[in-house]
């Protein structure tokens, strides 16, 4: 892709093309922002930019480097990304060429962690960027998800940050910067990248046709999305309608009425859905949290908002009647901290229990409070 191509992202492709016009491109490059916002698609256009065979910062699309940049076949471009310790090496080139041909990279390997090692860094980063390059001009090394390096592999990249090689660009992409030693982190130039409008987001999605969204879908999605491109393209594979019922359906408390029930739907949750799919359904859980404040803000008579889980309006009414607007407001706090948390690779047995009961102590603490408000 070109970086003209790229929505959403000026700014950051500003700094990019005025650091190459001025000549001062730098080493290293932290690109840092949420995921699902072109940080990864804005270093490899930015990378296949700085190969193409035209003038200035073209990546014309058509010039032999461009085509090879574009397959992901450029032997001067490198694309590292977190895989799991037991991925063979199959493997990861089938995730490779859907990455080449699919433009979103899927990275959810389930309950496998994925990291990038040391023994990566050394044979895909160090030892290549200490060769000259085969086209040229430049030499570029994308670290995706760079906060899944390990610490051996960090420290063994970091010497190759200090010491670059001429005609080096090494660029780290992460959605959590603090998760990077701070070593790493003062020896790149760090680049910025925003949450995406809904607009951008749909813009996106229907500039892709492999990505098979109509004008609907894309605006569904696109509302669902929270400023991520990346999670809108999850939403349409997993079908939006269907998630939200389970969501409803759990919400409304039908399902863990008991702690036993509870702590099934915990485990379940914790067992059959990726790393990705977890933090989506804590992000649907959000929604519905929001739909009912909404509803309670608006007050019982008013003409029905705009809602996402329009087709669930009695368990959303039942479920605004049932708690305060306090009570809400900390338990949405409390899905955003489990959101962390499955970000931060915890135990998502323990995360989903604790939401879940979380949910089900804040059904009960207004129950109470209420009953005692009544009594008095
Ligand atoms: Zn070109």
């Amino acid at each position: 892709m070109s970086l003209a191509r790229i929505k959403g992202q000026d700014k950051a492709i500003g700094l990019l093309t005025a650091a190459f016009e001025s000549e001062r491109l730098s080493h290293a490059y932290l690109f840092g922002g949420p995921d699902g916002v072109g940080k990864e698609t804005t270093a490899l256009a930015f990378a296949q930019a700085l190969n193409c065979e035209e003038e200035g910062l073209s990546g014309c699309g058509t010039c032999a480097s461009c085509k090879m940049a574009q397959g992901l076949s450029h032997p001067d471009i490198h694309l590292i990304f977190p895989v799991p310790t037991t991925l063979k090496p199959a493997e990861r080139s089938a995730l490779l060429s859907g990455h080449a041909s699919g433009g979103y990279r899927e990275q959810d390997f389930g309950r496998k962690t994925a990291i990038i090692s040391v023994e990566t860094v050394l044979s895909e980063v160090v030892a290549k960027a200490n060769q000259r390059p085969y086209i040229g001009p430049w030499k570029v090394f994308v670290l995706a998800d760079a906060d899944m390096m390990t610490t051996e592999a960090a420290n063994t990249l970091l010497k190759t940050l200090e010491e670059p090689p001429d005609k080096t660009v090494i660029i780290l992409t992460t959605s959590r910067p603090n998760a990077l030693p701070a070593t790493v982190i003062s020896r790149c130039q760090k680049i910025p990248f925003a949450g995406l409008g809904r607009g951008t987001i749909e813009e996106v999605l229907l500039a892709d046709p492999r990505l098979g969204f109509d004008k609907a879908s894309a605006r569904a999605a696109a509302a669902l999305a929270q400023g991520s491109a990346g999670r809108a393209v999850r939403t349409n594979r997993q079908g939006p309608q269907v998630e939200l019922k389970r969501v409803a359906d759990l919400m409304a408390g039908g399902r863990t009425k008991d702690v036993a029930s509870l702590v099934n739907e915990a485990t379940a949750l914790a067992f059959r859905l990726g790393r990705s799919e977890q933090q989506r359904f804590l992000d649907l859980m959000l929604l519905w949290y929001r739909d009912v404040l909404k509803l309670s803000e608006m007050g019982a008579d008013a003409a029905t908002p705009h809602l996402l889980y329009s087709q669930h309006l009695a368990e959303l009414k039942a479920a605004a009647d049932a708690m305060d607007v306090e009570t809400l407001g900390r338990l949405i706090d409390k899905i955003d901290d489990a959101r962390r948390a499955i970000e931060r690779y915890s135990n998502a047995t323990i995360v989903f229990t604790s939401v879940l009961l979380d949910v089900a102590v804040a059904r009960k603490e207004t129950a109470t409070k209420r009953g005692v408000r009544h009594a008095a």
